[in-house]
């Protein structure tokens, strides 16, 4: 089973395959906002500072432990 997202910053589309661990979390909508790997690594330096959005609330248990 594969689920159909959409990344809530670039807006790409995405499948999150079972085995990914933000699928449990987008199926079980403990969030609603998916973002994908290469945004989540250009948006921890940039968000907050050009934002002051913080990627921390999209996921406070951590989502940087699941990215090499
Ligand atoms: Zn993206």
């Amino acid at each position: 089973m594969s689920l159909e997202v959409q990344c809530f910053n670039c807006n790409g589309k995405f499948t999150l395959e079972h085995s990914d661990p933000q699928y449990a979390k987008i199926k079980t909508k403990q969030t609603k906002y998916y973002v994908c790997k290469s945004c989540n690594s250009s948006i921890k330096g940039e968000a907050i500072k050009q934002t002051g959005f913080d990627p921390k609330l999209l996921d406070p248990k951590g989502y940087d432990k699941l990215v090499p």
